[in-house]
């Protein structure tokens, strides 16, 4: 039986914090399905293309090649248990920093399982050197100019830079 796992969230652009609950997933999974959600009336400050290739070669530059080559990224844009039925996957990944993901994250988990009890909501931790990590504060320091280094991939370092000057 082939284990496939769905990873579903924004990925703008893919962090330390994503990449860490990512490399946990290949450890339990075949395949894992990076699902991006399209959010109709939100600009994202990467297209879903750019962001499909940030994660591709952020896995190329980090992970084993037979890890990164088990990685596939989509998109979906309605339920996130439609998204995993399409793709065959038995398993949602989410990533907890906290408690208050826990919380937002055990509903999500509740709804899910009552409306696919067939795909089995999975949290992991997150490390503890990459928890404080979220897309949204990266964003917010690139555009200020401050180093973004220490949380996102080096291949998301030099586009993120220059997105966040062209003032995106
Ligand atoms: P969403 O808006 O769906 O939360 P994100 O792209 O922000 O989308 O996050 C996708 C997933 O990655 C979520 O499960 C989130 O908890 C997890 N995640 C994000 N940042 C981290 C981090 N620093 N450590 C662990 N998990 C994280």
């Amino acid at each position: 039986m082939t284990r496939i796992a769905l990873y579903p969230g924004s990925f703008d652009p893919v962090t330390n914090g994503h990449m860490d609950i990512l490399h946990q997933a290949l450890a339990l999974s075949d395949k894992v399905v990076v699902a991006i959600g399209i959010h109709p009336g939100k600009t994202p400050l990467f297209s879903f293309e750019e962001r499909v290739e940030l994660i591709h070669s952020s896995a190329r530059a980090e992970f084993a090649p037979d890890e990164a080559s088990r990685i596939e990224v989509i998109s979906f844009s309605g339920l996130v248990v439609n998204a995993a039925r399409e793709q065959g996957a038995g398993i949602l990944v989410r990533g907890l920093r906290d408690g208050t993901d826990l919380d937002y994250e055990m509903q999500m988990a509740g709804t899910n399982g009552t409306l696919a009890p067939d795909i089995r909501t999975i949290f992991l931790p997150a490390s503890p050197n990459v928890r404080h990590i979220t897309a949204t504060l990266v964003r917010q320091i690139a555009k200020m100019g401050g180093e973004i280094s220490a949380f996102v991939p080096e291949p998301v370092v030099e586009p993120l830079r220059q997105r966040s000057w062209a003032g995106a």
